[in-house]
This record gives structure tokens, sequence and C-alpha cells, in this order.
């Protein structure tokens, strides 16, 4: 459903973060990116996302080329198809749970009343129904996550990319926010993850490895072949 092809991006000129990815992933896929600090996983998870483009490669989401689309239609695009979810949670610290997860639906063309109900739905499927009306410093940081995926997933999008969801989380919590990434992706959903968590990758069917800004292997290659 989504795929970059050759890839690369240099930062300042100098910093060479991607050098030349190529991966597909599927619909409804599971897949685990992992690999040491620096070795450009956020940088290849913001080309998949859209929220960065590269200087060289190609992006394709269901075919389309991304190169081809200006930013507005792109955006559309993103809101529609892809959800994010990152380390920090980047919830607006002055607005309620609800109304954190119907900013997810800001741009869709719904009135305010139906993004409110949706949202409403989004926080019971993860588990805060009892939360709507809290402020995010009024929840844990769990419970603050699960907000952030309600946000990412409340517009159904058939694509979620999270950097490392569970980073700034204690093990109970992360293994809740863990459990729902399985719920969300049993669902349907495709998920890439990246993750320092071994709990986490070695569950999943798919894990790509990152190591100075290309990947160097593939689970999803015949038998861990090493990409070259
Ligand atoms: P990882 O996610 O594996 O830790 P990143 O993709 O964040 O790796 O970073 C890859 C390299 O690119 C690192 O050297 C990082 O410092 C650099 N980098 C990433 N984003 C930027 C940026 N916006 N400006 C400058 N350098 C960046
Ligand atoms: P989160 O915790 O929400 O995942 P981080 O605090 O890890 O976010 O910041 C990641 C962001 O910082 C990414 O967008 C990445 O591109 C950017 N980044 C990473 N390394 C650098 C760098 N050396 N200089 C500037 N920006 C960077």
């Amino acid at each position: 459903m989504i795929a970059v092809d050759g890839i690369a991006k240099t930062y300042q000129g100098h910093v060479r973060a991607l050098d030349g990815v190529s991966l597909s992933v599927s619909e409804g896929e599971f897949t685990a990116v992992v690999g040491p600090s620096g070795s450009g996983k956020s940088t290849m998870l913001n080309m998949l996302g859209t929220l960065d483009r590269p200087d060289e490669g190609k992006v394709r989401i269901r075919g389309l080329d991304v190169d081809k689309l200006d930013d507005r239609a792109l955006s559309a695009l993103r809101e529609q198809w892809i959800g994010f979810v990152f380390q920090s949670f980047h919830l607006s610290p002055r607005l309620t749970a609800l109304d954190n997860v119907a900013t997810g639906l800001l741009y869709s063309g719904r009135r305010r009343s139906d993004r409110r109900g949706l949202a409403a739905e989004a926080l019971d499927r993860v588990g805060l129904a009892d939360r709507k009306s809290h402020l995010p410093h009024e929840l844990s940081g769990g419970q603050r996550q699960r907000v952030a995926i309600a946000r990412a997933v409340v517009g159904r999008p058939p694509l979620l990319l999270a950097d490392e969801p569970t980073g700034n989380l204690d093990s109970a919590s992360g293994e809740g926010v863990v459990e729902l990434l399985h719920d969300l992706n049993a669902a349907g959903t495709a998920v890439v993850v990246i993750t320092h968590d071994p709990d986490l990758a070695d569950r999943l069917p798919r894990q790509v490895r990152m190591r100075d800004g290309r990947i160097v292997a593939d689970s999803a290659a015949t038998s861990e072949t090493a990409v070259e």
C-alpha cells in the first residue's frame, strides 16, 4: 500500500540520514523497524508518512506518486490514510482528551458535532471512555499515549506509523500500548513501528533493521537474508 524506492536524504548538506532505502508495506502488515540511534529510522518513517520529501527516490501510496501531488493534495491524502504516533505523545496541553482526539478529523470536512462523536467512539476503543474531559496533565503516560493513538486512528486510516510509542512509558503501560497496536492491526490497520523494545519487535511477523541510513536486514525477505 505504501512504498519507498531508492530514497535518500541529506541534512545540512552533509548528514546522510538515508542512503538509498527501498521498502514496501502491504495492507494489514505489522512491521517493526529496529536499529541503533541515528541509523535513519525516524527519517524513513517521516518519508513513509509523507511528512518530509526525499532528496532522491520515490514514495508511492496506493500507486500514487507522492512527487506529483502538491502540498495541499498531500495533506488531504495523509489525513485520510495515515495516522501518526510519537514517543512524546504530542498532545495539546489545553485540550481535553476528547478535543485532542477530535483534532485528528479537523480537515475531514465533518461538522464539529460529528468530529466529537467519532472522537468519543475512538476513546471508547482505546479504553478511555471515562477520561474524555481530562486534560493531558491529568492522565498517566500510558493514558496519554492511548489518547494519541485514538487521535491517530479516529479517521480509520489504513496505515498507522508509530515512532517509539513505548519509549517514554514504564513497562506495564508500554505493554498496554503494544496490545492496543496488536488490536488495531488485527482489525485491519497496517502498522509500522520503530522500537528499541525487543519484546515488541520479536513478536512481530516482520522486522526491518537499519544501520547508517540503509536497510541491512528484512525478515520479510527470504529467511533473514541481508539486503545489499
Ligand atoms: P533514528 O531514528 O534511527 O535515531 P534519525 O532518522 O532520527 O535516526 O536520524 C538519522 C540521522 O539524521 C542522524 O544523524 C540525525 O542526527 C540526523 N537528522 C535527523 N533529522 C535531522 C534534522 N531535522 N536535521 C539535521 N539532522 C537530522
Ligand atoms: P518524538 O519523541 O516525538 O518521536 P523526538 O523528540 O525523538 O520526537 O524528535 C524527533 C524529531 O527530531 C524528528 O522529526 C527528527 O527528524 C528530528 N531530529 C532528529 N535528529 C535531529 C538533529 N540532529 N537535528 C535536528 N532535528 C533532528
